[in-house]
């Protein structure tokens, strides 16, 4: 099923034809829990990953780690979780057997291995291939992005995930890795539930305190008197992205420049923690709005189960002079 934004509820270009000059596409993603495999484009799911190429692996000391869980654990945990949800009717308790919820108590009692500063694999984030997503980015010979993040908190990212991109060409990949190595503990919010994706181009604007400023005064002007949010309702899309603009709206905008070669960065890719908010939920999709919420463990509006500190975004942002130079990521 495709998923389809619905119209703005105004037209704010129409209202403030200067900011036709800050407009651009952004690609939301769409992700819903499902079975993708390798040579699908995904959240979460399965890479295209050459066999003789190693793993990225995180060699951070990972000291102010807390608590974290077994990814095996979490899995077996959610996989419970969502049957019994699945099999619960609304308005109902949670329709779960003592055996499961002894199942499901011993599971949260166990510990993660010590990491010991043992080096962490990293786990597939998104894998997006260029013939399924509009706007990709990436070199020209690529038709493959991949981004994997290494699932533990990090005290020098504002305690956020660290992520890596690989761009790839697929024929290149003779021999697909059957299966890649675990992370010996993980922060449950930061494993992504396997996820189809659903790719559609939008039109974003730019951020309210990045557009000139009488331009944004004049915005806010008229969000007085107005029912609809610039920030919320006009400017840019919520939820998983490819592209577009960035929102700064937890921090103000800071300088994102490439450490390499201080080239001011673009936005690449959005982990979100939801999939629609602020308020009126405009962005819901009309496909979403239409069926009645799915009775599942991750449902519609949080698919992926990621939750980015209080359900923020992380936005990974990459250096447009060389796909080269090193990603960098905010948390908003
Ligand atoms: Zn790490
Ligand atoms: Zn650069």
């Amino acid at each position: 099923m495709v998923r389809t934004t619905p119209p703005r509820p105004v037209d704010v270009v129409a209202l403030f034809p200067a900011l036709a000059a800050h407009a651009r596409s952004t690609t939301r993603l769409h992700p819903r829990p499902g079975a993708p495999a390798a040579t699908h484009s995904s959240v979460g799911g399965p890479l295209l990953w050459p066999a003789d190429e190693p793993w990225p692996h995180c060699d951070d000391p990972h000291e102010d780690v807390s608590d974290p869980a077994d990814p095996a654990a979490v899995r077996r945990r959610r996989a419970i979780l969502d049957a019994a949800w699945r099999r619960t009717p609304r308005d109902e308790d949670l329709r779960i057997t003592d055996a499961e919820q002894a199942e499901i108590d011993a599971l949260e009692e166990a510990e993660a291995p010590e990491l010991d500063g043992r080096p962490v694999a990293m786990v597939p984030v998104a894998q997006l291939y260029r013939r399924d997503t509009p706007g990709f980015i990436g070199p020209d010979g690529a038709d493959l992005l991949q981004v994997l993040w290494c699932p533990l908190d990090h005290a020098d990212l504002e305690y956020c995930p660290r992520v890596a991109v690989r761009w790839r060409r697929a024929a290149d990949v003779a021999t697909a890795l059957d299966a890649p190595p675990e992370p010996l503990a993980a922060d449950e919010h930061y494993l992504p539930v396997p996820c189809v994706v659903h790719p559609e181009p939008v039109v974003e604007y730019r951020y309210g305190g990045l557009l000139p400023e009488d331009l944004d005064g004049e915005i806010e002007e008229w969000e007085e008197e107005a029912e609809h949010s610039y920030q919320y309702d006009l400017s840019i899309a919520p939820g998983w992205k490819l592209g577009g603009f960035a929102s700064w709206h937890l921090t103000d905008p800071y300088p994102m420049d490439c450490d390499d070669c201080g080239t001011p960065m673009e936005l690449l890719l959005t982990a979100a923690s939801s999939e629609w908010d602020g308020g009126s939920g405009s962005w819901r999709p009309v496909e979403d709005a239409a069926e009645p919420e799915t009775d599942a463990l991750f449902g519609p509006s949080e698919p992926t189960g990621v939750q980015i500190g209080r359900s923020y975004s992380l936005w990974v942002f990459y250096c447009p002079r060389s796909f080269d130079h090193p990603v960098k990521t905010a948390m908003q």
